[in-house]
């Protein structure tokens, strides 16, 4: 016997199939509550998608710590053998929700873990650096990559137009261009945190630090052909192989490991290292082991588990804090605001996002959907005399302690000796990829500037390449010459 349909409320209901009328003929009864509670409810389903990261995917897994980075970081998930709970969400960034996984686009890489000093969140990409720099910036880079407000329309002109304005994207546009740029699955990528966080030890040492999860499944690409072709064919390749690889078991890992560089490093390195389009050559900072992340669990529900996904750089727990990163210090904000807004206040308290392995005592009540609250005999002030909880400072770190000039200034960063938009691009075409990723990298951009790029755009185009790397620039305007006059012939 199957059980009987109820409301919302339990209340048992007399038809999955009719609606109450007056007469078989006449018309439907506003005292249907049950018709109006179905209807109602469905106009409801939906939260706002996410303005960037809409379509994801996401798995649960567990962080188990094989290396021991202790002298760098107290943090309790980091501590030799230490084995932690984990949530992963992998998304594209400029799609809508039903969007194909297979376009061109950095992927999220997304990674909550459930420590006993709360939640960390490390909201990192598959790309160890960013188009922009500043998050003034930000909404700017965004709206160039979604859509004309007129037509509704992507344009590759506006993609080109904001690039080849802003020469600090040279770097992760050469990325995306790449290989890497469309990934085989979220399997077969490496995540990174991108962004300069700082490290607090157990006597209160400092570093600053960048993390890298490397792929155990080994990097795979699609080309541009077989990403066109999938993205017509399966709008969802990348969710379903996530999903199906877990269900029969074959759990995707990826090794952890950081870079690590001594405070008093900083400020003579060649780079300004927290400036988010550039890297930290592994030659000058070499890779250090700290552990294996496995995902090995799928969603009981899509919407509750991943949909509801908070992650939040805010997220940081003891012994790691934030840095002069401005990017970060900028999301730093960002996410939880839009938490509150696409899920609302009390969004720590659904599944995903409520503390796993630390006990919540904060002092934040009601708010719409609230049904966590505090022992009704303790007041909600801080401090009172009834038992509420109080801040300890020795549980308690700082979130990240530099030195700074305290003139308050509208500039950029300081720059560095090596510093320029179009080193570390250049580097990257020149010194890490081969002929046969160069030549396709010399393909992707002529298709894509071929989609739609126009003048005054265009010669920026060419010279923007140019200044990554005089051959490649060539190679640009040759190829892109050679598809407009077969194009207009
Ligand atoms: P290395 O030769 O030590 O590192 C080069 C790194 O490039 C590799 O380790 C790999 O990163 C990555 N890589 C390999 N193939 C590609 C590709 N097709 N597209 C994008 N990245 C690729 O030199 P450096 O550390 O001095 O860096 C040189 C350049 O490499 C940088 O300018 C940057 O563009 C790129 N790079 C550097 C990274 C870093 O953190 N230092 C990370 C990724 C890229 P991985 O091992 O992470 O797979």
């Amino acid at each position: 016997m199957t059980k009987p349909t109820t409301t919302n409320t339990g209340i048992p209901v007399e038809s999955d199939d009719e609606s109450l009328t007056a007469g078989r003929q006449g018309p439907i009864l506003l005292h249907d509550h049950y018709l109006i509670e179905k209807l109602a409810q469905f106009n409801r389903e939906r939260v706002p998608e996410r303005i960037v990261h809409a379509k994801g995917s996401g798995a649960y897994g567990e962080l188990v710590v094989t290396g021991d980075v202790s002298k760098y970081t107290k943090a309790k998930l980091f501590q030799p053998g230490a084995r932690t709970e984990s949530l992963a969400r992998f998304s594209t960034v400029a799609g809508e929700q039903g969007s194909p996984d297979t376009w061109r686009d950095p992927r999220g890489f997304a990674v909550k873990f459930y420590t006993e000093d709360g939640n960390y969140d490390l909201v990192g990409n598959n790309t160890p650096i960013f188009f922009i720099k500043d998050p003034i910036k930000f909404p700017d880079f965004i709206r160039s990559q979604k859509r004309l407000p007129g037509n509704g329309l992507r344009d590759h002109n506006m993609q080109w137009d904001f690039w080849t304005l802003r020469p600090e994207t040279a770097h992760q546009v050469t990325w995306l261009m790449g290989d890497r740029g469309i990934p085989k699955t979220y399997r077969h990528m490496n995540g990174y945190g991108s962004h300069t966080y700082q490290w607090i030890n157990a006597t209160g040492e400092r570093f600053w630090v960048k993390y890298h999860f490397k792929t155990d499944q080994g990097i795979e690409f699609l080309t541009q052909a077989e990403a066109d072709r999938i993205a017509g064919e399966d709008a969802d390749y990348h969710r379903k192989d996530l999903w199906e690889a877990i269900e029969r078991g074959d759990f995707p890992s990826w090794t952890v490991y950081v870079q690590v560089m001594p405070v008093a490093e900083a400020e003579g390195y060649r780079f300004n290292p927290f400036d988010l389009t550039k890297v930290w050559s592994h030659k000058d900072y070499p890779l250090i082991e700290v552990g294996k992340w496995t995902l090995n669990r799928n969603p009981r529900n899509y919407f509750v588990d991943i949909e509801q996904a908070a992650f939040e750089p805010s997220n940081v727990v003891p012994g790691i804090g934030f840095s002069p990163d401005k990017m970060l210090l900028g999301r730093v904000f960002a996410y939880a605001d839009a938490h509150r807004y696409r899920i609302g206040t009390n969004y720590a308290q659904l599944p995903p996002n409520q503390a796993r392995a630390a006990e919540v005592n904060s002092y934040s009540k009601e708010g719409a959907m609230r049904y966590h609250y505090n022992d009704p005999n303790v007041p909600v002030y801080a401090p009172n005399s009834f038992g509420g909880p109080h801040a300890d400072p020795e549980k308690a770190a700082d979130t990240g302690i530099w030195d700074f000039d305290p003139t308050i200034v509208r500039a950029g960063y300081v720059q560095h000796a090596e510093d320029g938009d179009f080193t570390q691009a250049g580097t990257l075409v020149r010194e890490v990829l081969d002929d046969a990723q160069r030549e396709r990298l010399v393909d992707n951009i002529v298709g894509h500037v071929l989609g739609g790029v126009r003048e005054p755009v265009l010669s920026r185009v060419f010279q923007y390449w140019k200044n990554v790397d005089a051959d490649l620039g060539k190679r640009v305007e040759e190829g892109v010459r050679a598809g407009l006059d077969s194009s207009q012939g």
